[in-house]
């Protein structure tokens, strides 16, 4: 058994603070304002939201007073601008907020993101895109409605994609249809994997936007906010899944369901501009998952130094296979880290190629390697590691889920990477 330790490492470990920045503000170059919003999401996941992830995991119910206390401290407006009440963050700090809150409950952070992403896309992502001066005037009325409801009611917002069929991947139309009337349009459809079902007070439903006798494209994709209590709005089946179980995420129908124009989060063309134009967009889903893989490896490093709250404090880490399983996950964090760091700083509008496959790197990198992370930590750990009344196997069991996330799941980015990497748009072999 190997029991040495130089007195100048133990100083150094004891030194170590498990619940500090995951992106430390003068290492990363973060700005005092950045760090501010960051450490409000950090310090409400570590001392709140924490203590309360068991039981949403356990009865696979929704956060709702978690919710409560993101609304009183302003991060449901995170991404709204500090001219309609919101905090005014970019996308890099709204993702890595968003890291710090997966860090201590995974179900808040991926739900959070539906929400934040109605304010992100509508706001400084639709301000990069164009629009004619009329639309973005229009625009620009119609998103003040949705903030203001946001801010002062701390209504929810969801974002239901799934289909089931192709068009989350982005292959086809979204089969959700829309059909304009006079002042809105009539949705049919249905939507499953819909988190927040029953608990957000709007749903923001990508759908396919279709006049009498036209056919279904892409192009006219709408993302529209529909009153959850709307008539024809009903939500299906049971939830009690592997993990995530906190997002509640059930199966949404829309029959016959009257919108009005004012419930457009994005004008016409504005969806399929920014999927184009916009390709982070779909990133978001991935700071949770940098959350779970730190919070795995906080779990491991408290653990084997015997200082897990409810466990005796037995120590183990003086075994080297402890520590060279512990360097392999520090390692792979850090990797993650940079990678996904580099990628969330340069999400803008028309990226380089370079920067799309960084992108789908990026993904792949913090969906796979969280649950290899937690994966090497319940082998390190080991058995009595893993038992409910601990965190870890809910991180383990959280992390699986984040390859799974349309449209770009592990499997989407390596078809996406290895395609693009070898052929220009529009070349083939034939
Ligand atoms: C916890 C959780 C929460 C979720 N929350 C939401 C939500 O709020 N909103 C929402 O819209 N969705 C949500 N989803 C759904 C998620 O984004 C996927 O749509 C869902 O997991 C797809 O399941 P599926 O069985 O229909 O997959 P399928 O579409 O059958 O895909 C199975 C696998 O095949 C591959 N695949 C799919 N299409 C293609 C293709 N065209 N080419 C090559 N390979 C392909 C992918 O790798 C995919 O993982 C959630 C999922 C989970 C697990």
């Amino acid at each position: 058994m190997m029991t040495v330790q130089a007195s100048k490492s133990v100083k150094a470990i004891d030194e170590i603070d498990p619940d500090a920045p995951i992106f430390d503000p003068k290492a990363f170059r973060l700005n005092d304002e950045q760090a501010a919003i960051i450490a409000t999401a950090r310090e409400l996941g570590q001392t709140v939201f924490a203590g309360r992830a068991a039981v949403y995991d356990r009865e696979a119910t929704f956060p709702t007073e978690n919710y409560r206390d993101l609304h009183r401290a302003g991060l449901l407006g995170i991404a709204i601008p500090r001219k309609h009440g919101g905090l005014g963050a970019d996308y890099q700090t709204y993702a890595i907020s968003a890291a710090e809150i997966g860090r201590y409950c995974g179900a808040t952070a991926l739900t959070w993101n539906m929400h934040v992403c109605s304010t992100l896309w509508s706001g400084p992502l639709a301000d990069d895109l164009e629009m004619d001066a009329a639309t973005r005037a229009e625009h620009e009325r119609r998103r003040a409605a949705h903030y203001k409801r946001i801010v002062d009611d701390g209504a929810v917002y969801s974002q239901p994609f799934s289909e089931g069929g192709a068009a989350a991947a982005g292959g086809v139309a979204f089969g959700t249809e829309a059909k304009p009337v006079k002042g809105g349009w009539i949705v049919n459809g249905k939507k499953i994997f819909a988190s927040l079902s029953g608990h957000a007070d709007y749903y923001g439903v990508l759908c396919t936007e279709i006049a009498e006798g036209k056919k279904a494209s892409r192009r006219n994709t709408l993302y529209l906010a529909l009153p959850a209590k709307t008539d024809g709005i009903s939500v299906a089946g049971d939830w009690d899944p592997l993990g995530m179980r906190g997002t509640v995420s059930r199966t949404l129908l829309f029959k016959e369901v009257f919108v009005p124009e004012d419930a457009a989060l994005m004008p016409r063309g504005v969806y399929f501009q920014a999927a184009m134009r916009w390709p982070h967009m779909f990133l978001t889903l991935s700071p949770t998952y940098i959350g779970l893989a730190q919070a795995a490896y906080d779990f491991t490093v408290r653990y084997l130094r015997g200082e897990v709250p409810g466990t005796p404090p037995v120590k183990r880490r003086m075994y080297p296979t402890k520590q060279i399983a512990l360097a392999q996950m520090q390692i792979k964090l850090e990797q993650i880290k940079a990678i996904w760091f580099q990628a969330i700083t340069e999400a803008r509008a028309n990226p380089s190629k370079e920067q799309v496959l960084r992108a789908y790197a990026a993904q792949y990198s913090a969906m796979e390697g969280a649950n290899e992370i937690a994966t090497l930590a319940i082998r390190t750990c080991g058995g009595q590691a893993m038992l409910k009344s601990l965190p870890l196997e809910r991180i383990y069991r959280d992390s699986r889920c984040g390859s799974l996330m349309l449209p770009w799941t592990a499997e989407l980015c390596l078809d996406r990477i290895g395609r693009e990497a070898l052929y220009e748009t529009g070349e083939s072999d034939d």
